[in-house]
């Protein structure tokens, strides 16, 4: 096993070292290319997901770049003994990903990179400690970091009132309290039924029905059409977006040459808020308003208001299952003067066909690339595609600066 040295260059930096980070340097260093990776391994999921929770992906979607082989999820079911039943828990994961970084990413630098800047035809690192460290490409898969949507309402409200989802591991501090969750997706939802699990008291808060995913028999519902059963019959591996566009969220590559409005409305139709059905009968005792509009909050002593257009309502504490919007000015990493030179829309950076942004040698995989490849760039189920373009293009673009020498 390679232990971790410091270095002071390298070929490419891999920015980041959750699902995607991992990936890409993997696929980079099969592919004999010089690479140094940089962050904790799978931090944000040990960090900023809670205990209890479970894979929204299909296990036989959930990828840390390696679709089959000896590092593939179901590889590592066999070393651990469990089976490939679903939905995968949260701790089996995070294993998952330690395991990869261990076997193919062993050289980890879990130090966190402060900025990057251009620098001879190339790019400097500063690192947090102070170190320094030159690259003549770097990969950015920092993924959903410093990306919370926090709505307006809240801005000035004590932390200890509000809070984002991203901010707890466990909900045990809770017990006894009342909590406002607020959202509808798949984080809202599941943090529900963690707190009332905790023993806290939970309405959640949002403006329409919760979209349950994913299979019937758990949704509730009591009609049935045929689309419904083309939908299961009929689902994409990942499962992510409708039937039957969920069949081109599944072919990035494909996306990517979409004129930008068709790409637009594949992410806007394929990221909507959504829950998995398994979590429905978990609903039990936790009070849905749903069609609530919240117009301002205010803390009052240890407990927070919430005015609805019609009513109020006081909660102990508010948790935001509100998302993320991902805009790569609010990573921190670039300098004004370098993130006016990267080409965006809507903050997130227009991406070549490698995963390359308007300057040569920056690239971005993960959330940041969902509005060049589509909504498969949000999920582990994107990953082997991701980290086996970039790592194509960057040995390839290698072998001609040789040809060229
Ligand atoms: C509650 C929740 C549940 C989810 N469930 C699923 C699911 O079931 N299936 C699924 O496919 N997706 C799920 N997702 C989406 C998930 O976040 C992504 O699929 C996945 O994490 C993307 O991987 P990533 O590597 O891009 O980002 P991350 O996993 O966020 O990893 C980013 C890494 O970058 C590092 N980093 C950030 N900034 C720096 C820096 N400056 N220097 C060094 N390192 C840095 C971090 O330490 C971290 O390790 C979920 C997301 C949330 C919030």
């Amino acid at each position: 096993m390679t232990a971790f040295m410091p270095r002071a260059d390298c070929e490419v930096a891999v920015i980041g070292a959750g699902p995607f980070g991992l990936a890409a340097a993997s696929a980079l260093k099969a592919a004999g290319v010089d690479t140094l990776t940089f962050g904790g391994a799978m931090s944000f999921w040990r960090d900023n997901m809670p205990r209890g929770m479970r894979l929204r992906s299909p296990w036989h979607a959930t990828y840390i770049g390696h679709t089959k082989g000896p590092l593939s999820l179901d590889s590592y079911a066999k070393v651990l003994g469990i089976s490939s039943s679903e939905p995968l828990r949260l701790e089996n994961f995070v294993d998952y990903g330690l395991w990869i970084q261990a076997q193919a990413v062993p050289d980890l630098d879990k130090r966190r990179v402060g900025r990057v800047e251009k620098a001879n035809g190339g790019f400097r690192l500063a690192l947090a400690d102070g170190d320094a460290v030159k690259a003549r490409r770097v990969v950015v898969a920092t993924g959903l970091m410093n990306q919370q949507l926090i709505p307006v309402a809240f801005d000035g409200i004590p932390r200890e009132l509000v809070s984002h989802a991203s901010e707890h591991t466990g909900y045990e501090a809770f017990r006894g309290k009342r909590v406002a969750v607020i959202g509808r997706g798949q984080s809202a939802c599941e943090s529900a039924v963690l707190l009332k699990r905790s023993g806290a008291e939970v309405d959640l808060i949002c403006h329409g029905d919760i979209h349950w995913l994913g299979y019937r028999a758990l949704s509730g519902k009591q009609s049935w059409s045929l689309r419904d059963f083309l939908s299961e019959r009929l689902a994409s591996p990942s499962r992510v977006g409708p039937f039957p566009i969920s069949w081109l969220v599944e072919i990035p590559g494909f996306v990517h040459r979409f004129p930008e409005p068709a790409r637009a409305g594949l992410n806007r139709r394929s990221l909507g808020a959504g829950a998995t059905g398994w979590l429905k009968p978990d609903f039990d005792g936790i009070k849905v308003r749903a069609g609530s509009r919240i117009v301002s909050a205010f803390a009052k002593g240890n407990a927070i208001e919430l005015r609805f257009e019609k009513d109020t309502a006081t909660f102990d504490h508010v948790l935001l299952g509100t998302g993320y919007r991902i805009d790569v000015a609010k990573l921190g990493l670039f300098a004004p003067d370098m993130l006016a030179t990267i080409a965006r829309r809507d903050g997130l950076p227009v991406l070549s066909a490698g995963f390359e942004s308007s300057i040569p040698g920056l690239h971005f995989v993960g959330a940041s690339a969902v509005g060049s490849f589509g909504p498969l760039m949000r999920f582990t189920a994107g990953t082997p595609f991701a980290a086996r373009t970039v790592a194509r293009f960057i040995q390839s673009d290698k072998s001609r600066n040789y040809a060229a020498a």
